[in-house]
């Protein structure tokens, strides 16, 4: 899955992920997180968990994406 930076207006950074929907279903059902934090995708992630620590940055900023996706960040590319 792709990744893009954002600014929020408070200067810090978040990242979303950028997929197609098929995308979405797959890594979904691959059980893959995202790190909202640093961008790194994370494995073996329920896909609606919250702030799981991420193995790359070590700040909890790893959710499944169900849940990103209900939180409104992730970016469809269909
Ligand atoms: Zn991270």
């Amino acid at each position: 899955m792709e990744a893009k930076m954002i600014e929020l207006r408070t200067g810090r950074v978040k990242w979303v992920p950028e997929m197609s929907s098929e995308e979405f279903v797959e890594v979904t059902e691959a059980y893959e997180g995202f790190c909202v934090v640093c961008g790194e995708t994370a494995s073996g992630v329920e896909p609606d968990a919250r702030e799981y620590i991420c193995e790359c940055c070590g700040q909890p900023g790893v959710f499944g994406l169900e849940e990103l996706m209900m939180m409104g960040d992730v970016e469809l590319i269909d």
